[in-house]
């Protein structure tokens, strides 16, 4: 998984750039802190807190918008 993420960050562009975590708050997640009770998951993509999911990297948000346009694998909306 880790790897597929890696593909998507370059191709990727952003239509939500306003709603966006700031620059240094993204920088800050990113490095590792003093203390392990410190470390926040951010989305990759937009850098949300909140509404993260591990398995995919991404806030809810940004894995709706990823799974309506067919960009993860195995991911289907449900229908029954
Ligand atoms: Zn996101």
């Amino acid at each position: 998984m880790k790897m597929l993420i890696q593909k998507w960050r370059g191709d990727i562009s952003l239509e939500h750039n306003q709603n966006m975590a700031k620059k240094s708050v993204i920088a800050r997640s990113k490095k590792t802190p003093k203390f392990s009770t410190r470390a926040v998951n951010r989305c990759f993509r937009c850098g949300r807190a909140h509404g993260y999911m591990r398995d995919f990297g991404l806030c809810r948000i940004c894995f709706r918008e990823y799974a309506n346009e067919g960009m993860i694998p195995g991911i289907r909306k449900s229908s029954w």
